[in-house]
């Protein structure tokens, strides 16, 4: 069935530019691009899919030109529901799915150059054939693009930074001037010349204009790496142990990720088994890693040994299991399909400087006692750098409203008292804009909200507004 109220003229220039794949108006077909991975699901018009940089160029004049209502849509694996239409069935999707038009790996430079359609595991399956990798490590498959949009991290971040310490440039197209190409595929590390596209458009969620491409850095692969699961006594003694582990290991330390007792048991419910012997009350996998061979005199397994034993002998350590790290990662990942198994699942990612993290955890405790005393805390996260997956199973018939005053108490504990973030990693969405709103200094949003109407001056772009929101500049959220 198709759309009514579609602009027919501009339909049919678009399918004769774009062809057949590059032009969705089917309602059953535009569907399965309404949802995003967690929050946000609406209604879109119609959905278009160009494969080349040039024919983006060409279908944003044309879509904006007419006046149309346009919102950016990669994997749509990100949790803020951004790359959702709006309810009111008058947004076209841009799906960069398509856009494959170059993976360019130059191996001398240690950089890719890669169109934004290609998806995170495209890019290091291209990379490994040079011993090389693109290392934000995360549980879903973004695309390039999406991940530009929203600066991801992952759990390597601790090592290796976000999507920003590792974009070198882009290219992308603005909606004013409709069409306009920006920016630039120079893999450059060093390039001091002023304000660039790069950096502006990175983590801007897709409001200030569509990425095409992206020149990224890449890094050699790691060699060996050692794991080990280790159960603590307690959040205050996880984070004593990743100063620990860095002022012992330094630059090997690659990743240092935290599960409460709630996340452990929901994984040895999940897997029918538990994790350690006896219940421990937080615990953490730490890994260590090098691009440095093994036989070439660096042994990081028989290093992080020796560096336990010595650690247990201090206490606060309850029990250690040195593994694979496939079988260790496999636990941590389990989590969060453990916890969602459980029934209803409230999640919150958020980030408080690692000093902080135990006594913020404490009063997150606190607040969900007073605002949802049923709820089951699972709590994980990345907290070597400070980030934390507050999730938790709640009952069914929790209601809504309290889940609310739950995250505005939460919000403001970790913005106001711990001077942390509402969202760690995530992004801006409609999920989240009002604490946007809420937090984002007056003279920063200001900014934004300058660059908004230079760049977007109809708002026609997207479904987040970094100059803040008004009830009369997007009624349908
Ligand atoms: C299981 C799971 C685990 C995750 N783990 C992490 C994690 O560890 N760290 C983390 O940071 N995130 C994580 N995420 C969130 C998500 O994967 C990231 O935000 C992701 O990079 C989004 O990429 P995407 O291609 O799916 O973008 P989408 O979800 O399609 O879009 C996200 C935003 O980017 C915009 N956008 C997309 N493409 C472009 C483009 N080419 N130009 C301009 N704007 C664009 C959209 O309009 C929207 O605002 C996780 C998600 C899941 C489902």
């Amino acid at each position: 069935m198709g759309q009514t109220g579609l602009d027919q003229d501009l339909v049919a220039r678009i399918a004769s530019r774009l062809g057949i794949r590059g032009l969705v108006v089917d309602s059953n077909e535009i569907e399965p691009y309404e949802s995003s991975a967690r929050h946000g699901s609406g209604r879109a018009c119609a959905v278009v899919r160009p494969a080349t940089l040039e024919d983006l160029a060409w279908v944003v004049n044309e879509l904006i030109t007419a006046g149309e209502r346009v919102v950016t849509q990669g994997a749509a694996t990100g949790l803020v529901g951004a790359a959702s239409p709006t309810v009111d069935g008058t947004q076209w999707i841009l799906s960069t799915q398509r856009l494959r038009d170059v993976l360019h790996i130059d191996p001398i430079n240690r950089t890719a150059t890669v169109a934004v359609g290609f998806r995170l595991s495209d890019l290091n399956r291209q990379a490994l054939e040079h011993g090389l990798t693109f290392p934000i490590d995360l549980g879903a498959d973004p695309t390039i693009g999406g991940m530009v949009a929203t600066n991801t991290g992952g759990a390597r971040l601790i090592r290796y930074g976000g999507v920003r310490e590792n974009l070198l440039a882009l290219r992308a197209v603005l909606v004013n001037p409709a069409g306009q190409l920006v920016g630039s595929d120079k893999g450059l590390r060093k390039n001091n010349t002023g304000l660039d596209w790069t950096q502006l458009l990175c983590g801007s969620f897709g409001a200030f204009g569509i990425v095409g491409r992206a020149t990224v850095k890449l890094h050699p692969v790691q060699r060996q790496s050692a794991t080990a699961l280790v159960a603590v006594e307690s959040a205050q003694v996880a984070v004593e142990l990743a100063c620990a582990l860095e002022q012992s290991m330094g630059e090997f330390v690659s990743a240092f990720e935290g599960m409460s007792d709630g996340a452990l048991k929901a994984v040895a419910h999940h897997q029918g088994q538990s994790v350690f012997a006896e219940p421990a009350p937080y615990a953490v996998l730490l890994e260590v890693s090098s691009a440095v061979a093994t036989g070439t005199g660096l042994d990081l397994e028989s290093m992080l040994m020796t560096w336990l034993e010595n650690r247990m002998e201090q206490g606060g350590i309850l029990d250690a299991i040195v593994d694979k790290p496939a079988q260790l990662w496999r636990i941590r990942h389990a989590i969060s399909e453990a916890v969602q198994s459980q029934g209803p699942m409230v999640a919150f990612d958020i980030a408080v400087p690692r000093s902080s993290f135990a006594s913020f955890r404490d009063e997150a405790k606190r607040l969900i006692e007073e605002f949802v005393p049923d709820a089951v805390l699972c709590d994980f996260g990345h907290i070597g750098d400070g980030g934390v997956h507050l999730n938790m199973s709640v009952p069914l018939d929790t209601k809504s409203t309290a889940i609310e005053s739950l995250r505005v108490a939460l919000y403001d504990a970790v913005v106001v008292k711990f001077c942390g973030s509402f969202s760690a990693e995530h992004g801006i969405g409609p999920y989240n804009q009002q604490f946007y709103d809420r937090y984002t200094e007056e003279p920063l949003r200001r900014v934004c909200s300058a660059l908004q109407s230079q760049l977007d001056p109809a708002l026609q772009l997207g479904n987040v507004r970094l100059g803040g929101v008004t009830v009369e500049d997007w009624p349908n959220v």
